[in-house]
């Protein structure tokens, strides 16, 4: 049995989980920038659990507010910038996965001076600003992992920055946080939560201990998946219970550890390119996607679908499929030449390679073409 396992990141889970830990914080430093989206870290509660901790432990901060879904470049070296112009000894992302990779790529920014063309090229020094992260949202897993996600507009699509020095010291989760989140992107999150899952354990890179913890994961989040209705609106009398949003952010974690050892398939490669150029949601697109890949998979080596399947407590892929459209509703259109456009920017990923069963260009195109209306 071969097992190679690393996880340095401290992943502390309770209600208040913050402020109890305070003391834990001191250790970084005297001086914290804070690094998070518009208003969720506001509106969840996590931003003022944060400033209590801070100021309980006598840690100054300020706070740096700019980051945007889906992460340019730019943001996150103007982000670096301010960390250095503060002079922060680290760093404290709170939010997404967008305000949380950003944080990954300033603490990476504010102690390395790297060119913009150098920024993906896996050479990096050997230090980077301590990390601190709080998700609001249970999907990214991003928490736990050594990716930094950002948009490249070279490229056309987002690319990742990997390194085992964007490993947060600590993860603080906190359940509160995710309960006033709107129902679509509860939906969204756990699709990418559960995608995270399933890509990991079809990958060639799994293994005996990301498998255990990819099948925790799926079953966490199938079961709370089944709970969760497109046309529910969230107002109070309908809100989750704190024992849903529990374990959609623990299996989120858990496929965060999983992805962080196996990454991710062309499931997520296909996804960017909508995300990048229909602004589809992350999640979404990967649960757009992810039905297609199965279906692919399952005809080369059911054998490993058959596993997916029943660790999510599902039947068939018939009862797969089911369950997502009724998550997702309406398919997005794309055009023919829209498709060719996709196709060709996906096949040329790098995690095209990453599944056991490795789909060609045409493969590519055939699960772009079940998943979408095309046009
Ligand atoms: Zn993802």
């Amino acid at each position: 049995m071969n097992i190679n396992f690393f996880m340095p990141t401290k992943v502390i889970m309770s209600e208040e989980c913050i402020i109890k830990n305070a003391e834990l914080i001191k250790e970084y430093g005297v001086k914290a920038l804070i690094v998070t989206g518009g208003n969720s870290a506001e509106l969840s509660g996590a931003l003022s659990d944060v400033i209590t901790a801070l100021q309980n432990q006598g840690i100054s901060y300020d706070i740096y507010n700019r980051i945007h879904s889906n992460p340019s470049i730019a943001s996150v070296y103007e982000g670096a910038a301010y960390a250095r112009e503060i002079k922060a000894e680290f760093i404290i992302g709170i939010g997404g996965g967008s305000p949380m990779d950003a944080s990954k790529a300033i603490a990476l920014l504010a102690v390395q001076q790297l060119k913009e063309e150098e920024l993906f090229s896996g050479q990096y020094g050997t230090q980077a600003l301590p990390l601190i992260l709080v998700p609001t949202t249970a999907g990214t897993g991003s928490e736990v992992t050594p990716y930094s996600i950002l948009t490249n507009d070279a490229k056309q699509t987002k690319t990742s920055i990997s390194s085992p020095l964007l490993f947060p010291k600590i993860a603080f989760l906190d359940a509160r946080y995710t309960k006033s989140l709107p129902m679509s992107i509860t939906i969204n999150t756990a699709l990418d939560a559960l995608s995270h899952a399933i890509e990991g354990m079809l990958s060639v890179r799994s293994t005996f201990v990301s498998n255990a913890l990819a099948s925790e994961s799926i079953y966490r989040i199938t079961q709370c998946l089944r709970s969760l209705s497109p046309s529910k609106v969230l107002g109070v009398e309908h809100q989750l219970s704190i024992d849903i949003r529990e374990k959609l952010l623990c299996g989120s974690m858990f496929a965060g550890v999983v992805i962080a050892h196996t990454g991710t398939t062309v499931v997520h490669a296909m996804g960017y390119c909508l995300t990048y150029f229909k602004d589809v949601d992350h999640g979404r697109a990967n649960g757009l996607i992810l039905p297609s890949f199965l279906r692919f998979i399952a005809k080369h080596d059911p054998e490993q679908v058959k596993r997916v399947l029943t660790a999510m407590g599902v039947a068939s892929m018939d009862e797969f499929e089911a369950l997502f459209l009724r998550l997702l509703g309406e398919r997005e259109q794309i055009t023919t030449k829209e498709l060719e456009r996709y196709v060709s920017i996906a096949s040329q990923a790098k995690n095209r390679t990453n599944s056991k069963v490795v789909p060609t260009k045409e493969d590519i195109e055939n699960i772009y073409t079940r998943s979408l209306t095309i046009v």
